[in-house]
C-alpha cells in the first residue's frame, strides 16, 4: 500500500492483509482497529483479521492492501505466494 493510502486509513476500513508468518503470504480480510497518525511520515496502524479478532496485529506497511486489490499494485508478496501455489 502507498504511504498516501496508508495515512488515510480510518478505524473500521476494511483491508486485506499478508500473513508474514505463512509461507506462501495468505491473504486474510481484516479491519483498522487502531490510528495513531504521524507528522510528517507514515501513520501507526493496528489491525484485527477477521479469522483472529482478538488479535490487534501492527502488520508493515507493504503487506495491507485496500480490500479492493488494485491489480497494478506490484507486491512481492503476491508474487512469492503464487509461485508457492
Ligand atoms: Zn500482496
Amino acid at each position: 500500500m502507498l504511504e498516501f493510502q496508508w495515512n488515510a486509513l480510518r478505524q473500521g476500513d476494511r483491508v486485506v492483509v499478508h500473513d508474514d508468518l505463512d509461507p506462501a503470504f495468505g491473504l486474510h480480510d481484516a479491519t483498522v482497529a487502531l490510528v495513531r497518525p504521524h507528522y510528517p511520515g507514515a501513520s501507526e496502524i493496528g489491525v484485527r483479521r477477521d479469522d483472529q479478532p482478538t488479535v490487534m496485529s501492527r502488520p508493515w506497511r507493504h503487506a495491507v492492501h485496500l480490500a479492493v486489490i488494485d491489480s497494478n499494485d506490484t507486491c512481492w508478496r503476491c508474487e512469492a505466494g503464487r509461485a508457492v501455489h
